[in-house]
């Protein structure tokens, strides 16, 4: 594994060491998501007991460890972004474009509908479409939470719908993904869990009713942003460490790889780099955790040289 984040050179080392939780948060959330993805939680009892455990299998067939699109494609839009040094669509573009011709091991109908549009035609932006609201600009956005940092909220805003609009157009799936860039945001400058869920998450919901968490255990969730994000706040309200938040969104069953992959870039930096599993770190796929942690400096470093 790479160093500590205090030798990253990141002028911050809680700073740094908060986003590589984040980033290894979500490689985390996908591959031990992954196991267990379009089972139903009976399923995972029947099989499991509780799926505790980065071990691979799933419907892919993964080896131990092996992440999925929710996590290549976050480093190919960090990519575009350390080599443009902002959110362009076109440089997105063509990461996007890369990725899918190294032939992920998946990738959703939305995605590679508007990659090969953008193939085709060089288009920038999906038209809007009540059909876009799945998960799929939310899983990958995370880069952008690290690119934007310190920037007002609408420059913020506009770099999620970005990267988003390539191949998600719809409110929901902008609402869902500015909201966890905030958060991610949020917990990278150290806010509590309580302030996170009170000051963020909360008007959030009253904004934004169809994401309200409130009632029925959201179980076996769809690729849906609305049922992802309940997933996803049920779980961070249900629980108070790293580890339990993920058991509890990816023994969920449904789309557990992304569920566990968002939990895990919010419960990454809010619970901090020591709160990551040690058995879980050994486990992951090594190439993926050392481009997630140099990611993740790199992109830092870019974005605290143009705060100044
Ligand atoms: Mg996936
Ligand atoms: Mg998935």
């Amino acid at each position: 594994m790479l160093p500590p984040s205090a030798s990253s050179g990141c002028p911050d080392p809680i700073l740094s060491a908060r986003a590589e939780a984040a980033y290894l948060g979500l490689a985390l959330g996908d591959a031990l998501g992954a196991t267990v993805e379009f089972m139903t939680p009976r399923e995972i009892v029947a099989q499991y007991g509780s799926h505790r455990h980065i071990c691979g299998g799933g419907w892919l067939k993964l080896k131990p460890g092996r992440v999925t699109d929710d996590t290549t494609m976050a480093l190919a839009l960090g990519d575009a972004i350390l080599r443009t040094g902002h959110v362009d669509a076109r440089a997105c573009g063509e990461a996007f474009d890369a990725w899918m011709r190294a032939k992920p091991v998946d990738i959703g109908n939305t995605v590679r509908r508007g990659i090969i549009e953008f193939r085709r035609t060089g288009r920038l932006a999906s038209p809007p479409s009540e059909y876009d609201a799945g998960n799929g600009a939310c899983m990958r956005v995370l880069p952008v939470a690290f690119a934007t940092l310190g920037q007002p909220e609408d420059a913020v805003r506009t770099a999620c719908r970005v990267q988003a609009h390539l191949t998600h157009n719809n409110p929901l799936s902008d609402a869902g993904t500015e909201i966890v860039v905030l958060m991610v945001q949020d917990a990278l400058q150290g806010v509590s869990r309580e302030a996170l869920i009170k000051d963020r998450m909360t008007p959030f919901i009253a904004a934004h009713p169809v994401f309200d968490p409130a009632g029925k255990r959201e179980e076996n969730p769809s690729g849906f942003i609305k049922d992802t994000l309940r997933a996803v706040f049920q779980a961070l309200l249900d629980t108070d460490s790293f580890e339990a938040c993920l058991i509890d969104v990816v023994n969920r069953g449904g789309d557990a790889d992304t569920t566990g992959a968002i939990a895990g870039m919010i419960a990454g930096p809010l619970y901090g780099l020591d709160a990551l599993p040690l058995p879980w770190l050994a486990a992951l796929d090594g190439a993926t955790r050392e481009a997630c942690i140099t990611q993740t400096r790199a992109l830092l470093a870019q974005s605290l040289a143009e705060i100044g």
